[in-house]
C-alpha cells in the first residue's frame, strides 16, 4: 500500500501531548506500511505563529524519535499556489467572490442560523463585476442538497447533510488562504494518502471533501482519532497534564515512555505491556484505534517510565542523571554505576534518580549532611571505633567490606541494629532505604572513613 502521511501542527504553541500522539500515530502507521512521514508547519497565521514554537515542535519530535522524511514544508511559502487554486475554483464556478462587509455578513449569518440554514452569501448567484474595486473574499459554493459521506478509518462511515455546510471562505481579501483551502492544496501537492489527526477536525473533513471534489482530486483516506481528555473527562488542560513534551523531558520522563504511554491512549493492542516505537512500528493498525476518547493519567505514565528506566541501557540512564559540570564526577559516576540497580527499584523518573543519588556525590557534604548529627556517648564511641578499625586495615585487601564489618561487630560484641541507624546517617545523611551492606560497598573504605570523620568532628 502506498502511504504518505503528514503531521501538520500550527506553530502557535509548544508540542503538547495531544499533538505528540497525533504525530506518533502518523509515524507508526507510516512505518507499518513502509511509507513516508512528512512534516508541515502550518504557519499561515503569521500573527500567532512563532519561531520559538517552531523550534519546540521540531526538537520535541526529535526527542521522541518521530523523525520525519524529507524537508519540512512551511505552509506560508505556498500562498501563491493557494491563491491560484482559489482562482481555479472561481473559474470553474465552484466558488464566488463575496463583497459583503463584516457587518452584513454577521447579520445574514445570524438570520440564516435562526432559520436553521447554512450561511449563503447573496453574491453566490450574482455575476461578479470585474470592475468592482471593493475588497472581496472567495467563498466555496457548497451543494444545497444531499449528504457528504466520509469513510473514516477510525470513526467508520460518517455523514452530514449538505444543508449544514456553510459557504466558507477559501481566500481572504488579502489574498491569503484560509486553513480550509491551504490544508487541502498542500496535502494534495505533498501526495498525502492518509490524513490522521484529532477528531476535532472531523467537521472540517466534510468541508475539505468538497474542495477535493471540485478540483477533481482524489480524496485521501481520513482517520480522526479521539481527543485525549483529562481524568475527570473534561477537555485536557494544563492542569491535567497537557504540557509541552519538553516539560515531560524536564520532569525526568524517557521518550520511550511517553511514546509507549501515548500509544496506550487509544490503541488497544498496546494496553497489555509497554512497547517501544520499533516494536509498535511492526504491528500498528489504525483500525484498532478506539472511537472513544481516552483519559490522561499521570500515574500510568509514571508506571511505564519505571518500566523503561529498568529496561534502558544503564549507561544512558547514568548520563541523564549526571550533568557534566559536576565536581568529582568520576568517583560519583562509579558509585552510581554500583547503586543504580537499587535506586532504580524505587524510582519513577530520572529526577527521582537524581534526588536519590545526591548522597553518592563526592564534594557536597554540606548538602548531604544538612544538620550536625548528635550522638550519645555510647553511639559516638562505637562510630569512632568503627572508623579506627577501618583506618587500621590494609586498603588494598581483597576482603569484602561486609566481612570487615562483620568482624568488627564480633570484636565489639554488638549486633548490626546497635549501629545500623547511626552508621547509615553518617554515611548517607538520611535514612536511605538501600541495604547498609550495599551502602558500605558502594562508598568503599576510604570514603566511609572520610564521611565518618566529617560527621564525628562536627558532632
Ligand atoms: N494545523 C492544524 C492543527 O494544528 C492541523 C491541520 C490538519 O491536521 O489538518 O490543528
Amino acid at each position: 500500500m502506498n502511504v504518505v502521511t503528514r503531521f501538520a501542527p500550527s506553530p502557535t504553541g509548544f508540542l503538547h501531548i495531544g499533538g505528540a500522539r497525533t504525530a506518533l500515530f502518523n509515524y507508526l502507521f507510516t512505518k507499518r506500511y513502509k511509507g513516508q512521514f512528512l512534516l508541515r508547519i502550518e504557519d499561515t497565521d503569521k500573527a500567532r505563529s512563532t519561531d520559538i514554537a517552531i523550534k519546540a515542535i521540531i526538537s520535541g519530535l526529535e526527542w521522541l524519535n518521530l523523525n520525519h522524511d524529507g524537508k519540512i514544508v512551511f505552509q506560508s511559502h505556498n500562498s501563491l499556489r493557494h491563491k491560484n487554486i482559489a482562482d481555479e475554483l472561481l473559474k470553474s464556478g465552484n466558488a464566488y467572490r463575496c463583497y459583503l462587509s463584516n457587518e452584513e455578513q454577521n447579520q445574514i449569518r445570524n438570520d440564516y442560523m435562526k432559520r436553521g440554514l447554512p450561511f449563503r452569501s447573496p453574491w453566490r448567484n450574482k455575476k461578479y463585476n470585474n470592475e468592482n474595486e471593493n475588497s472581496y473574499v472567495i467563498r466555496i459554493k457548497m451543494p444545497d442538497e444531499g449528504f457528504t459521506e466520509i469513510k473514516d478509518l477510525v470513526q467508520g462511515k460518517v455523514r452530514i447533510a449538505n444543508n449544514k455546510l456553510d459557504d466558507f471562505v477559501l481566500l481572504r481579501s488579502n489574498n491569503l488562504p484560509t486553513y480550509m483551502l491551504a490544508v487541502v492544496v498542500d496535502d494534495y501537492d505533498m501526495g498525502i494518502t492518509h490524513i490522521i489527526r484529532g477528531d476535532d477536525h472531523l467537521n472540517n473533513a466534510f468541508r475539505q471533501h468538497w474542495i477535493y471534489k471540485f478540483l477533481d482530486w482524489k480524496v485521501p483516506d481520513f482517520a480522526h482519532i479521539p481527543l485525549i481528555h483529562g481524568e475527570d473527562g473534561s477537555k485536557l488542560s494544563k492542569r491535567h497534564g497537557a504540557l509541552g513534551v519538553e516539560e515531560y523531558k524536564e520532569m525526568g520522563f524517557l521518550s520511550d515512555s511517553i511514546n509507549s504511554y501515548l500509544m496506550n491512549l487509544g490503541w488497544r493492542a498496546s494496553e497489555k505491556e509497554p512497547i517501544t516505537l520499533s516494536e509498535a512500528s511492526k504491528i500498528f493498525e489504525i483500525k484498532s484505534v478506539g472511537k472513544s476518547s481516552s483519559k490522561f493519567n499521570i500515574s500510568k505514565l509514571k508506571n511505564i517510565n519505571s518500566y523503561f528506566l529498568k529496561t534502558e541501557n544503564p549507561k544512558n540512564i547514568i548520563n541523564l542523571i549526571i550533568s557534566n559540570n559536576e565536581l568529582g564526577i568520576e568517583k560519583y559516576k562509579k558509585r552510581i554505576v554500583k547503586a543504580l540497580p537499587y535506586l532504580i527499584e524505587r524510582a519513577s523518573t530520572i529526577n527521582d534518580l537524581v534526588d536519590a543519588s545526591t548522597w553518592l556525590k563526592n564534594d557536597n557534604y554540606e548538602v548531604i549532611f544538612e544538620e550536625n548529627l548528635k550522638f550519645n556517648s555510647n553511639d559516638l564511641s562505637l562510630l569512632v571505633s568503627f572508623k579506627e578499625y577501618l583506618r587500621g586495615l590494609n586498603i588494598d585487601s581483597k576482603i569484602e567490606i561486609e566481612d570487615h564489618f562483620n568482624k568488627w561487630l564480633t570484636k565489639e560484641n554488638i549486633k548490626i541494629k546497635d549501629i545500623g541507624k547511626n552508621l547509615r546517617l553518617c554515611l548517607t545523611g538520611s535514612g536511605s532505604s538501600i541495604d547498609l551492606m550495599k551502602i558500605l560497598d558502594i562508598l568503599g573504605i576510604e570514603e566511609i572513613i572520610r564521611r565518618l570523620s566529617y560527621n564525628l568532628d562536627r558532632s
